[in-house]
Formats: structure tokens, sequence, C-alpha cells
């Protein structure tokens, strides 16, 4: 049955990719809202745009007389909660930020919801018995697994290094008190890093793509051997959406793309694909640009999920491999050259103008 989606940060990059599926293949109507920091780009949801099931709410999630005119204007069924800051170096840099959007802005967001659902008719009432609060969250919450064969399971326990995943777990255990304390019928999920298209080029994937293209230095953190576990942005999308609608009320799921490499290799493959694509004039291989600077503090060695709970209940796996997935992540961004220039040039932001 078609059910109306309040996602939260849907202009960002996973957001944008949950709200392109949740229109392009589903009866479901989406109302997206994002105060459109940096990481907002209107321009990544132009396909969406003009959907009579598409709607857009510039507000910000910490502003509780927005968030309470949201939920009593649209009548949600399902929210998506993916408005966060969400740049570890950003989070050294300027914490209170994190602190402020992460776990207040969560809070608020929870008390919207929480007045909302408790305010639906509750006998008899397939709405509010169908209410689903789905909070999206990381792996960085659990922490560095360095040394170890271990994966993170739902029940590893947090131990978060960065002002960025101390926020994010911060907010996963408001979610689980609305849970437990006030029934709020709620889902968490943790995933992988994600890359894919309409990645913000400050993160690594895009980064060196671009950084490459151009000819710069790809700048690789220590030594290049920290491991991530990578999914593609629209698998993730994919298992969010099927986790909101057919996951536990309560439960957590790990999301993962059985993807583990070392950020070297991930840059390596990346020059090689590049070099197969565009041949560079002066044949000279784009390893050569790889540049090692200096560690990140507090960097965590290696992050591992253990996907089988999702797959096991809910039947979800990846659809792509690492190689199929950065293939098509690099001829993405060869071929939309114009979303990237507008980001990097800052025109991307004129978008606001004009909203409210
Ligand atoms: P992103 O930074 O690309 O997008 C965040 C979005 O939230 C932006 O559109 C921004 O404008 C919006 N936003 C920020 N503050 C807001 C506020 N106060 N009110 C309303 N909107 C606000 O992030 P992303 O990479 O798409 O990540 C989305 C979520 O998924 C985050 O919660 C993140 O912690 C989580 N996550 C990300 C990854 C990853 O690899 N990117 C992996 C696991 C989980």
């Amino acid at each position: 049955m078609p059910r109306t989606f309040l996602i939260t940060g849907g202009a960002g990059f996973i957001g944008s990719a949950v709200v392109r599926e949740l229109i392009a293949n589903t009866d479901h109507t989406v109302v997206n809202i994002d105060k459109l920091t940096y990481a907002g780009n209107l321009e990544s949801l132009a396909s969406v745009a003009d959907s009579p099931r598409y709607t857009f709410i510039h507000a910000d999630i910490c502003d509780a007389q927005a968030m309470r005119q949201a939920f009593a204007i649209h009548q949600p069924d399902v929210v998506m909660h993916l408005a966060a800051e969400s740049h570890v170096d950003r989070s050294i840099d300027g914490p209170l930020e994190f602190i402020h959007t992460n776990m207040v802005g969560t809070a608020v967001l929870l008390e919207a919801a929480r007045s909302y659902w408790k305010a639906l008719p509750q006998t008899s009432s397939e709405k509010a018995a169908g209410f689903r609060f789905h909070h999206i969250s990381t792996d960085e919450v659990y922490g560095d697994l360095e040394g170890t064969d271990d994966l993170f399971t739902e029940t590893t326990p947090y131990a978060p290094s960065s002002p960025y995943s101390a926020s994010k777990a911060s907010s996963d255990h408001l979610v689980r008190a609305w849970q437990r304390t006030y029934g709020l019928p709620t889902l968490v999920t943790n995933c992988s890093n994600n890359y894919g298209p309409y990645h913000f080029p400050e993160k690594l994937i895009p980064l060196v793509i671009l950084n490459a293209l151009a000819g710069k230095p790809l700048p690789v953190y220590g030594d290049g051997q920290q491991i991530r576990d990578w999914l593609y942005v629209e698998d993730h999308a994919r298992a969010l959406i099927q986790v909101a609608t057919e996951g536990r009320v309560g439960e957590t799921y790990n999301i993962g793309g059985h993807n583990e490499q070392t950020n070297l290799h991930v840059v390596q493959t990346i020059c090689d694909l590049l070099d197969e694509l565009v041949p560079p004039a002066d044949k000279r291989s784009r390893r050569e640009l790889i540049t090692f600077v200096k560690d990140r503090p507090g960097h965590d060695q290696r992050y591992a999920i253990d996907a089988s709970k999702i797959q096991r209940e809910l039947g979800w796996t990846p659809q792509e491999t690492f190689e199929t997935g950065l293939r098509k992540t690099v001829q993405w961004y060869l071929a939309n050259e114009i979303w990237w220039r507008r980001v990097q040039d800052g025109s991307y932001q004129g978008e606001r103008l004009g909203l409210s």
C-alpha cells in the first residue's frame, strides 16, 4: 500500500539515493526535510523534483516547531532519519556542530515523532500500528577492529573514536531509549562506508577520482592500510527501504557490502580504472599521483560488518561487488561533470535562493 515517507537529509548523498529509489521504483510519497548545509544538494534530486509524489521542506531538524508542523501537515507513516553532520575530518575541526545536529536534532525529531504518533487514534488504527521511526547510523559507532578478524555484529559494544562517531552513537542510544521508554516503534541500521554517484567530493572516492582527472596529488592518510567495508549507495538505499517497511520494531540491522579493502587499494583501483577509461596523454599511470599524508588523529584501523542478520531476516544482499560498483561510480563521475563542477565552484548552493 502506498505510504508517506518523511525523509530527513534527503538532499545528501545517501538520502538522495533513498528519495530517488522511492520515487522511481515504488508508489510511496516522499517528504524531504533538509537544511541544505554545504552537504545538501538539490541538484542530486533533479530527476524527482517534478514528481507529484515528492515534496521538499527547507528546515532544520533542530527546529522543534518546524518539525511538529511537518508531521501535522504531512501525516507520515514512516520516518527515515538521515540528516546529520557526516564528515569525520570536519568533526575533528569543529565538534560542536556535530553534537548539535546529530544529538540535539535527533532528540527534537524523536519528540516531534512521539507527540504525532501518540495523538494518532491508537485502537484499530492501521496508521498508528504501522508507524515507524527508522534511524540511519554508521558502523563507526563500534570503534576499531585493529589486529583482529572480528566483524561488527548488532551486539558489538559501542566504542566510538571520533566526535562524529560519538555523536552518532549518542543518537542511536536516544532512539533506543525512546523505544524502551515511550514504546515509539523504532528501527536502527548501522552501515559501512558508502560510495557511488552524487557523493560530495570531500570524501575519499570522489576526491580521488576528481584529483586524478585533474592530475593533482591523491592524498592517502598514513600508510593507507586502514581497512573499510565498502557498500554501493544504491544497495544501501534498497536495504534501508526494506528495513523501514519490513524490519522488526525495536531491532537493529547491520548493513555491509562484504567488501573489505585497504584505502590504498581503493585509490590504486580508481587510478587503474581511470587509466583504462581515460588514458593519460603522457602514458604515466595515475598511481604516480598517490601522496602519503600525516594520519588523522584517532584514525580507526579496521571496520568490517557482519550483515548476516539482514540477509537472514529480510533476504537483503548487495547487488554490486566492489569491482562493478567502483566502475559504475567512476563512469558516473565521467558522465556527470556538470554536477561535480557546480559542487567544486559552489554554484550548486545557489539552489537555496528563493527557498523559505
Ligand atoms: P551527507 O553529509 O551527504 O548528507 C547529510 C544531509 O543532511 C545533507 O543534505 C544536509 O544538508 C542535511 N542536514 C545536515 N544538518 C541538518 C539539519 N540540522 N537539519 C536538516 N538537514 C540537515 O551524509 P550521508 O553520507 O548522506 O549520510 C546520511 C546518513 O547516513 C548520516 O546520518 C550518516 O551518519 C549515515 N551514514 C553514512 C555513511 C557514509 O558512508 N556516507 C555510512 C553509514 C551511515
